[in-house]
C-alpha cells in the first residue's frame, strides 16, 4: 500500500523555551465576556459556556501577514487568551483542571463576520465565518513552569498602534478550569489541544495593510500583518 498523496505535516507552535507543542484541535469559546456578548446583541446572563471548532491547520505564527480571505466584507478581529493542554482526559473535575494545562499563548480568533452572523442568524453551523485558512494566528506558548496560571491580567489589542480592546482575564464569564471541566465531557481533552477562551468588547474590521498587536500580562504578543487578498 502506498500514500494517494502526502499527508500534511503536523502544524507546530513553537514555546518560549525552545520546544514544539504539535497542535492537535482548536476549540473556541463564544461569548465568554459579558460586555462582548452583549456587543453582539446577546445577553451573556450566565449562558452555559459554547463552542465551536477549527481547523488544526488555520494556526499561523505570530509575525506572519495573513491574506483578506474571500466572501467577506467584514473581517474581524478577536483577541484571545489560549490555553494550551498538556495531557488527555475525559470529566476532568474543575478542582484538577488545571493540572491538564501545559501553558498559555496570546492569539486571534479571525472571523468573517458578515458570514458568522448570516449563519448565526439562520440558524446554521458558524464554520465559514469562523473556520477557514490562516484564521487562527498564534504566539508563543509560555509553560505553566515558567508564567504560571493565568486568572487576571491585561488583554488588549491594536491595530495600527490604537488601542481597541482592552479588558482583564479577571472578567471571563467561564474561567480556565470551568471551561476544561466542561468541554471535556463532551469531548475527550488531548495532549495539543488549543483553547481559543473568548474575546473581550471592541471587535472590529481590518483592512488590507493593517497591523495588529494581542498582548496579555505576562505572555508575548501575537503581531500580525493584514496582507492582499488570497488567490491562490
Ligand atoms: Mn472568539
Amino acid at each position: 500500500m502506498t500514500l494517494l498523496f502526502n499527508p500534511l505535516p503536523p502544524v507546530l507552535a513553537p514555546t518560549s523555551d525552545g520546544h514544539e507543542f504539535p497542535v492537535r484541535r482548536l476549540f473556541c469559546i463564544g461569548r465568554n465576556y459579558a460586555a462582548h456578548a452583549r456587543e453582539m446583541g446577546k445577553d451573556p446572563d450566565r449562558e452555559p459556556p459554547f463552542y465551536f471548532t477549527k481547523w488544526a491547520e488555520t494556526v499561523v505564527p505570530t509575525g506572519s501577514t495573513i491574506a483578506y480571505p474571500p466572501l467577506t466584507q467584514n473581517y474581524q478581529f478577536e483577541a484571545e487568551m489560549v490555553v494550551a493542554i498538556g495531557k488527555g482526559g475525559r470529566n476532568i473535575p474543575r478542582e484538577a483542571a488545571l493540572e491538564y494545562v501545559y501553558g498559555y499563548a496570546t492569539g486571534l480568533d479571525m472571523t468573517r463576520r458578515d458570514l458568522q452572523f448570516e449563519a448565526r442568524d439562520k440558524g446554521r453551523p458558524w464554520s465559514a465565518g469562523k473556520n477557514f485558512e490562516q484564521a487562527s494566528p498564534l504566539g508563543l506558548i509560555h509553560p505553566v513552569s515558567e508564567v504560571g496560571h493565568l486568572s487576571s491580567g491585561s488583554i488588549r489589542l491594536t491595530v495600527n498602534g490604537e488601542v481597541r480592546q482592552d479588558a482583564d482575564l479577571a472578567e471571563l464569564l467561564w474561567p480556565v478550569e470551568d471551561i476544561i471541566a466542561h468541554i471535556s465531557q463532551a469531548y475527550r481533552l488531548e495532549a495539543g489541544d488549543l483553547i481559543y477562551t473568548g474575546t473581550p468588547a471592541g471587535v472590529g474590521a481590518v483592512a488590507s495593510g493593517d497591523k495588529i498587536t494581542v498582548s496579555v500580562a505576562g505572555l508575548s504578543d501575537t503581531r500580525v500583518t493584514i496582507g492582499s487578498p488570497a488567490n491562490a
